[in-house]
């Protein structure tokens, strides 16, 4: 989110510095372990689809001025035990918004992907625009924008403390102090190290995700699409075999909380880690229920209703704060940085982002 903020500010001709504890892309944060998901007929409304398609928008510009290829067009398929979710609710708003879906029963999906095994009553949902983005990539391609269009960059620089005063933002590191008309803080799963100055309901938690060998050719990229798949057992989402490296899945509901400062357990160290992903390829793919491959372990921060907060600070109008992703934020980040720059610049954005604002919270 920042690094695209940064880009944004910057090209615009904001005099711009980026600060950022580690070196992004990194293994730290919420954006490591590439690739996410980026959809458009979006659960939660019409906001969140007419930021989908501006997102999506925009990943395509960054192509165009990098020369690196972030979105691939895989197609999104969607499945769900009925009786855990219903795509009817995102039809009417993303159909209105000209996103194209297809609705299929379960023996469809499985005589168009035989690699799912998928039982009679489940239903599903194709996007075939929708796909999947590299976020590494992508964070790496930000970043290198940002710093063409002149933003400054200082890495490894934890941020200690932020005092706003009546001309602007005074933000301390451990060696300097700079002053600034305005601050975006997008401090990933670190918000609650900036308390007392800002205190957000985001509840940071420990995520995994596998890798896992597949039988034949089926699971490939280009021939597999993304999923997720909703069953009453959890929820999980994943990716095609990208190059040989195995289907990658992941479990979106439950995780250990962490707080910022702790060790974080790697992936392994709880049985789940790989027990609760090799459960679900069992039951439902089981041609790619293989070899673990690979893990990774990262951290989604999720608000209580796990939409995000895009507002600015309560008592602090020169302080703006984009956070609380909840484990679906990154297809989000390209349009995030023009929401941002936005609000900085013009004190609004085109897009709707009352949903994200920090009034639905009772805060302190
Ligand atoms: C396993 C997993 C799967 C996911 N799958 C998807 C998906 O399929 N689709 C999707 O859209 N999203 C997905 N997400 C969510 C998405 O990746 C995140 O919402 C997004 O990366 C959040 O971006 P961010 O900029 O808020 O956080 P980050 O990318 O973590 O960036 C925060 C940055 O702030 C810096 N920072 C924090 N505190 C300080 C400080 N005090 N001083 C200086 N710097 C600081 C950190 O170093 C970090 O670089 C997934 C996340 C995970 C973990």
């Amino acid at each position: 989110m920042g690094m695209s903020a940064g880009y944004e500010l910057a090209r615009r001709g904001l005099k711009t510095l980026l600060i950022d504890a580690f070196d992004p892309p990194h293994a730290l944060g919420s954006h490591h372990g590439e690739p996410r998901l980026i959809r458009h007929a979006y659960h939660g409304g019409a906001a969140y689809v007419s930021m989908a398609l501006r997102a999506d928008e925009r990943w395509l510009e960054l192509e165009k001025l990098t020369g690196e290829k972030l979105l691939e067009r895989s197609g999104v398929l969607n499945m769900s035990d009925p009786d855990v979710y219903s795509y009817d609710v995102r039809l009417d708003d993303a159909a209105a918004l000209g996103v194209t879906i297809e609705l299929l029963n379960a023996a469809q999906i499985r005589s168009r992907w035989p690699g799912v095994r998928l039982p009679d009553g489940f239903e599903g949902m194709y996007e075939p625009n929708a796909g999947y983005l590299y976020s590494e990539r992508g964070v790496a391609a930000y970043k290198r924008a940002a710093l063409e269009a002149g933003a400054g960059l200082l890495t490894n620089t934890f941020v200690t403390d932020i005092v706003p005063d009546a001309g602007g933002v005074t933000v301390r590191t451990k060696d300097n102090i700079f002053h600034a008309g305005k601050v975006l803080i997008s401090a990933g799963a670190w918000f609650k190290r900036l308390e007392p100055f800002i205190s957000l309901p985001i509840r940071s938690v420990r995520k995994v995700v596998g890798w896992f060998e597949t039988e034949g050719n089926g699971f490939d990229s280009g021939v597999f699409p993304g999923f997720t798949l909703g069953t009453k057992d959890g929820g999980y989402y994943g990716f095609p075999s990208i190059d040989g490296k195995g289907l990658k899945i992941g479990r979106h509901d439950t995780g250990v909380e962490w707080k910022p400062g702790e060790e974080l357990a790697p992936f392994g160290f709880y049985p789940e880690d790989e027990g609760d992903l090799r459960r679900a390829l069992s039951a439902f793919m089981p041609g790619a229920a293989g070899r673990l491959l690979s893990g990774a372990v990262c951290k989604y921060e999720m608000t209580p209703d796990e939409d995000f907060i895009i507002d600015t600070h309560p008592e602090h109008r020169n302080v703006l704060l984009a956070g609380g992703f909840s484990g679906h934020g990154f297809k989000f980040a390209s349009v995030v940085g023009e929401i941002a720059a936005d609000l900085i610049e013009k004190g609004k954005s085109a897009q709707d982002i009352g949903l994200f604002s920090l009034s639905r919270f009772a805060l302190r």
